[in-house]
């Protein structure tokens, strides 16, 4: 599937749409999501144009995949953001059709401050 730049998360990333945003840094951007499935749910992305999980993995560069890494630990040990707790977190990604992915550039959600429901499909 090739990359389309018109995807909200593309728009973000542009300044052209508001977020609410927890970490940043040259690779990723970490981001409230703006409907909360867990007391605390950021979403991280990189800032280059990867569809999902599989062509980041593959294509990314190491400093892009070290900065975004490093960004999801800031998140998780960020005070504020809600899970720093040492109660733990899920952290997840969707993936195309099947993954139920709903916006075409990757993002992994980090979701914590209660404890997660069952993962089932
Ligand atoms: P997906 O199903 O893994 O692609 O999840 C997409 C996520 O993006 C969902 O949890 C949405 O609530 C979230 N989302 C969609 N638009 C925005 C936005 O503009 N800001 C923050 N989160 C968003």
């Amino acid at each position: 599937m090739a990359y389309d730049d018109s995807n909200i998360f593309a728009r973000i990333l542009r300044g052209e749409i508001p977020n609410d945003t927890v970490a940043e840094n040259d690779h990723a951007l970490a981001f409230r999501d703006i409907a909360p499935k867990a007391p605390s749910h950021v979403l991280v992305i990189p800032k280059g144009r990867y569809v999902a999980f599989d062509d980041f993995a593959a294509n990314a560069s190491e400093a892009e995949i070290a900065g975004f890494m490093r960004l999801c630990a800031q998140v998780c040990a960020l005070e504020g953001v809600g899970l720093d707790r040492g109660n733990g977190f899920r952290a997840i990604t969707n993936a195309g059709h099947d993954g139920v992915q709903e916006v075409p550039h990757f993002h992994l959600h980090i979701m914590g401050g209660s404890i997660m429901g069952p993962m089932i499909g």
